[in-house]
């Protein structure tokens, strides 16, 4: 951001409308890859809690702290608890052979693995599967099918075979895992989340509103109530989707897991149909996983991977993700260039087009909101007629912001707000440029207007904005307004 004034298109286009999230890891902890990624355009950083200790994650929020500081970004952070990933155990020589059509045991006895036994960590495994069902390991790649459970021990029949190494991811596509969501790791790094006051909370395989009221309670109980994303990658999440979306902030289309769970080739149309349900509800949808995954080893993404991240754009996610790219490839950097060249791409088509998405219709049996959402598309209408260069939302809880962003305008929607953490959570959502404001100032529109252009690029005489204000927390005392102001 800067003193220069930007026209038209140039300055249509100034802002990417669709936000990419970075996981940290080993290779991207250094301050200078940090400040290259940030600088690179990251709107969003999540940190892993499957891995690193409290004093590593402590330490990576205070570089991202500091850098999006110094760089003057507003930068989330989400930290993604690791849930009840299921592992197996370890194994005498480290690694066993599966082989097709022969038989092995599980057991959630306290073993060591060996040729023919394999533990599992997860003890409640036998009371949660039965004869029949599936046994996925290593991400899938290892199949094993249930023949018997007796006690604690399991017979089953090698489907894939392959080898099998230490603590390899388990999934149980057909059973009824009784595990919680929210696990007592989860817990402890939850109160992490508090103390540091991190930005999002990723809750790992959610099965439905129950695991997001277990979470929430844990958080009033800590005393701050961390906005949660869902993360979508159980066939019952997919299920309880709607349930899922009234208690959530936001969703993550993990498509690792889900692709695990449920056959990979119905992801796809699951994407696209939790991408329409959480638009439709203005709640904001990532899409994660493998999106640029080859350039975890090679300089340059793949073709099909190029059309997945434009796919995403174009059913106007609201972030993409990017992990082992990020966390742990060779090119982390030119993953997060290529995303936003992508992004970028789409994202003028669909502007020379003079339509990001098509408008989600309002709920009309939601009073609360279908005020907001009739301004919002009013809004939306004014901007197009009117070739407004910006719309601007003075917003105390981004609420607004939120909701005229979801209509997917053709104008960047400016969100001004006194709170820097309200700047942070903005961040994440689709079209929203976070401005930071003092309390004083939103108050005075016109004063607003020109602290808003001159760190928006915005300013020459002539140019427009729409300002969308007036809504409170307390409905009872909205009082909307709407004004076009030439600069
Ligand atoms: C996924 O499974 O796609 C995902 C994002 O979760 P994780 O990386 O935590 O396995």
């Amino acid at each position: 951001m800067g003193e220069k004034v930007l026209e038209g298109k140039a300055l249509a286009l100034h802002w990417r409308r669709t936000k990419i999230i970075a996981t940290l890891g080993p290779a991207t902890e250094s301050p200078a890859l940090v400040e290259q990624l940030l600088a690179a355009g990251v709107d969003v950083i999540r940190l892993n809690l499957s891995h690193g200790s409290h004093d590593h994650h402590r330490r990576a929020v205070t570089l991202v702290r500091e850098t999006a500081a110094r760089l003057g970004h507003h930068v989330a952070i989400l930290m993604d608890l690791r849930g009840p990933k299921l592992r197996t155990g370890r194994f005498e020589q480290g690694a066993i052979q599966l082989v097709r059509g022969s038989r092995v045991l599980v057991t959630t006895r306290a073993v060591t693995g060996a040729p023919g036994l394999i533990p599992s960590q997860y003890r409640q495994l036998h009371r949660d599967v039965r004869r029949g069902e599936r046994i996925l390991l290593d991400d899938g790649r290892l199949e094993l099918r249930v023949q018997s459970v007796e006690g604690r021990d399991i017979q089953c029949k090698v489907i894939h075979g392959g080898p099998l190494s230490d603590h390899k991811g388990m999934n149980l596509p057909d059973s009824r895992v009784s595990a919680p969501a929210f696990s007592a790791k989860d817990r402890e790094d939850a109160a992490l989340a508090v103390e540091l006051e991190i930005d999002f909370l990723a809750l790992s395989f959610v099965r439905g509103a129950a695991d997001l009221k277990r979470l929430k309670r844990f958080l009033q109980g800590q005393g701050r109530l961390i906005p949660v994303i869902s993360k979508i990658e159980r066939p019952e999440a997919v299920a309880n989707i709607d349930e899922i979306l009234v208690h959530s902030y936001g969703i993550m289309i993990a498509r690792g897991d889900l692709g695990i769970e449920l056959p990979a080739e119905q992801v796809p149309l699951i994407q696209r149909e939790l991408v329409e349900k959480a638009r439709q509800q203005s709640v904001p949808v990532i899409v994660a996983t493998q999106m640029l995954e080859s350039m975890i080893d090679q300089p340059t993404a793949t073709r099909a991977e190029v059309g997945d991240v434009a796919n995403a754009a174009l059913m106007s996610a609201d972030a993409v993700m990017l992990s082992g790219e990020t966390a742990a490839g060779k090119y982390p950097l030119r993953a997060v260039e290529t995303m936003d060249r992508v992004l970028r791409e789409v994202e003028r088509h669909q502007w020379e087009q003079g339509c990001f998405a098509p408008e989600p219709t309002a709920d009309r049996s939601n009073k609360v909101y279908l005020l907001r959402e009739s301004m919002a598309h009013a809004a939306m209408q004014l901007t197009r007629d009117l070739e407004i260069e910006a719309i601007v939302v003075p917003t105390r809880t981004g609420t607004t912001a939120r909701i005229v962003a979801a209509h997917r305008p053709v104008s960047p929607t400016v969100g001004v707000c006194a709170k820097a953490s309200v700047c942070r959570l903005l961040a994440l959502h689709w079209g929203i440029v976070p401005v930071q404001s003092t309390e004083e100032e939103t108050q005075d529109w016109r004063r607003m207007c020109h602290h808003i252009a001159s760190c928006c690029h915005l300013g020459k005489a002539g140019h427009d904005v729409l300002l969308v204000a007036g809504f409170h927390d307390d409905p009872a005392r909205n009082e909307p307004s709407m004004k076009v102001l030439h600069l």
